[in-house]
């Protein structure tokens, strides 16, 4: 008996995408089945149509929306999956058309300004519109067939749109209909018919996933329906809005394990970034991380075992549930043995992973708005054509910056979430004792007043650069919103770039605590402002006229301030200081915002003998008493792909303000582990860390219901 809501616990979910018709005649659907459960997956989602090249109406199943149907493969394969206990969510195609059958169908294409039908998804493909009322009527009616197959449930890839679109005939109908006015043709931000052109797109989206739920629910209730969605990038392009989107779907996925060409270029935490934001987004429903087995460009060629291993680990240490999916002829090799190894470890441990939450003291705030209206490159992905950057309009890139924020506290050994606008309200805040808000700079009044409450009641607060300087809709005000929180007035706006210029420490406040020199390079961009209330720790010197001259004296800018503000306080720093530690991760400003965190939060855990390249997470199940701490060892050879990770020996975990555990142990290494109590903390000694490890510490105590 299969029990119910399945799908909250944890999974292990496969997608071998099947080769062309003419190959999958040839498949044993026993032996599909059983391969993938010999590999530990428990879920999977599977291709029903022959989408090499785009849909073309080649069908694996019964439909009345096929031009042919080589085999009736789901019905062989069903009873064969479900025999070995893996539930089975069809994938289904909703954004790539063949070119072809996309000439019998114009009507159903994305078009772009020039009124040209879009041609060239990954190199040869249509997209279908969501406002296409005949697209719509075909796609539905081949979900409302599969729904009477004994499936647990449909995955939609796509629908998104593709850059520069849409300005078919039933968009622009549509907006005339809602809006009264043309689409836009020009993207001009300060435009309202543009901020409603990205509205449009946003709701569009999210209404074509709310009819397909209905479709697929009408007819099979207990099936569960998810698209691809939105990972921690800027998404304004593709319009797809998680929060919107989580009204219809059961779990939330994304591609945060895709990684693409030069893996230098892609942070090591990529699944961890994903995860983070879509804990936060989910309302509570499970989570998914997509992890591409390849080394993508190259679809055929797979990512070494322990990138594999790392992708898995970044995204179980998160909370999220993985993903792997490859084509079905590079479904063996050693990077899908590394995957099946995690898989069986997930499968033999779920007890650990299920219902877990995070317990960190420190959010960090991702703002889409900002994402949106401010600037933000995009990163490369398949389905765009190049990476995307967004005309220059303002000093920073948000998106860099805050990748950059993102690696310094994971580097720091720092406990955070991910929180959004959405979570910015305060009795989600009280649970954080710091907020981190790296150059969020476009936030709405209501968002404002509610982190100014949180600092007043007590919180405490670390911004940079432009955060609050413009309204939700990239609008720049005369005053930062929150000037009272960071105790300074607005001055005469951004200034640099400065690409060889400094600044200088002017406190021995103990924000400073460690680092190595009083002059320090400062960030490539600067914004005035003049203190009110709050005192400078830092300050730039003016502007260097040449190379090796004598070192110019202070300017009147402060670079840093420290601000006290009701009951909380406030460290604001005048520059676009996450970029830079993006780009050089500068020793002394990460030891900085450590330090801030340090006397800004409590420490709940802190690691010994281990370098910055491990990430540490630590969750709890609420109503057990039992607390997971998840190592994941990022340490390779100084480049990538890891080929092999440098194992950590004799590492201390101390833990801080908890009770003395009955019993710990170390999942991966299965063996139990030695504690001792020194000064009130409980120190773990781990004796060897590999790529991963989840240790887990009983208490007779729940530690935090
Ligand atoms: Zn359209």
């Amino acid at each position: 008996m299969l029990d119910e809501q399945w799908w909250r616990k944890p999974l292990t979910i496969a997608d071998f995408t099947l080769p062309d018709a003419e190959e999958v005649l040839k498949i044993n659907p026993a032996q599909l089945a059983e391969a993938k459960s010999r590999l530990g997956f428990n879920a999977e989602h599977l291709g029903c149509s022959d989408v090499w090249g785009g849909e073309k109406g080649v069908f694996y199943f019964k439909t009345r929306i096929a031009r042919s149907m080589p085999r009736d493969f789901l019905s062989e394969y069903l009873p064969e999956a479900h025999k070995r206990g893996i539930r089975v969510l069809i994938y289904y195609n909703v954004h790539w058309i063949n070119i072809e059958f996309g000439k019998e169908h114009p009507d159903w294409l994305q078009v772009n300004k020039e009124g040209k039908i879009i041609d060239f998804l990954y190199g040869s493909g249509n997209s279908p519109c969501v406002n296409s009322p005949s697209w719509r009527e075909w796609s539905f009616q081949g979900i409302e067939d599969l729904a009477s197959y004994d499936v647990d449930g449909i995955f939609l890839d796509g629908p998104a749109y593709y850059p520069g679109t849409c300005y078919c005939k039933n968009c622009q109908e549509k907006f005339k209909r809602k809006y009264g006015s043309n689409i836009p043709r020009k993207e001009d931000w300060k435009d309202p018919a543009w901020r409603e052109f990205i509205e449009f797109r946003y709701e569009s989206i999210a209404e074509y996933l709310r009819d397909a739920e209905k479709t697929l629910k009408k007819v099979k209730p207990n099936a569960i329906i998810y698209m691809n969605s939105a990972g921690l990038w800027p998404t304004w392009i593709e319009a797809r809005d998680n929060r919107r989107l989580m009204s219809y779907q059961d779990m939330l996925g994304a591609e945060g394990g895709f990684l693409y060409y030069d893996l230098r270029a892609q942070p090591l935490w990529k699944p961890g970034m994903t995860a983070k934001l879509l804990e936060t987004q989910s309302s509570g429903k499970p989570t998914v991380v997509f992890i591409a087995g390849a080394n993508k460009g190259w679809d055929e060629y797979l990512l070494t075992p322990a990138e594999t291993k790392l992708l898995y680990a970044e995204t179980i240490a998160n909370g999220a549930n993985p993903w792997y999916g490859v084509s079905l002829s590079s479904a063996k090799g050693p990077g899908v043995l590394a995957a099946g190894e995690m898989n069986r470890f997930i499968m033999g441990n779920t007890e650990y992973l299920e219902h877990t939450t995070s317990i960190a003291k420190v959010g960090l705030f991702w703002s889409k708005r900002t994402a949106d209206f401010y600037r933000a490159s995009i990163p490369f992905a398949d389905f765009h054509p190049k990476e995307v950057k967004i005309e220059e309009r303002k000093a920073a890139d948000y998106f860099a910056g805050f990748q950059g924020c993102f690696e310094l506290l994971v580097r720091s050994h720092v406990l955070f979430d991910i929180i959004d606008e959405e979570s910015i309200k305060l009795e989600n805040l009280r649970k954080y004792d710091l907020i981190i808000a790296p150059n969020s700079a476009c936030i709405s009044k209501d968002c404002a007043d509610t982190i100014r409450e949180y600092v007043r009641d007590g919180g405490n607060l670390v911004a940079s650069f432009e955060f609050s300087r413009y309204d939700e809709y990239g609008v720049l005000l005369k005053e930062f919103r929150l000037a009272e929180v960071f105790g300074v007035k607005a001055g005469r706006g951004v200034f640099g770039p400065m690409m060889m210029d400094y600044m200088s420490i002017v406190s021995d406040h103990p924000f400073v605590e460690g680092v190595s020199a009083k002059l320090l390079p400062c960030p490539a961009f600067g914004v005035e402002v003049i203190p009110v209330t709050s005192r400078a720790i830092a300050m730039y010197n003016e502007k260097m006229p040449a190379r090796y001259v004598r070192l110019p004296p202070l300017s009147k800018n402060p670079a840093i301030l420290i601000n006290k503000y009701g009951g909380g306080s406030c460290l604001y720093i005048a520059g676009n200081f996450f970029d830079h530690y993006n780009s050089y991760h500068n020793p002394d400003y990460r030891r900085m915002i450590a330090n801030a965190v340090r006397l800004m939060s409590r420490t709940l855990v802190t690691l010994d003998n281990c370098p910055q390249s491990v990430e540490v997470t630590l969750r709890h199940q609420p109503g057990k008493c039992r607390m997971l701490i998840h190592l994941v060892n990022f340490t390779g050879e100084m480049t990538r792909p890891i080929e092999s990770v440098l194992p950590i020996r004799d590492l201390k975990i101390v833990l801080h303000g908890f009770d003395k555990p009955r019993y710990a142990k170390a999942l991966r290494l299965n063996m139990e582990l030695d504690w001792e109590e020194v000064e009130q903390n409980v120190v773990l000694k781990l004796p060897v860390l590999q790529e991963y490890e989840i240790v887990v510490l009983e208490s007779s105590r729940k530690p935090f219901d």
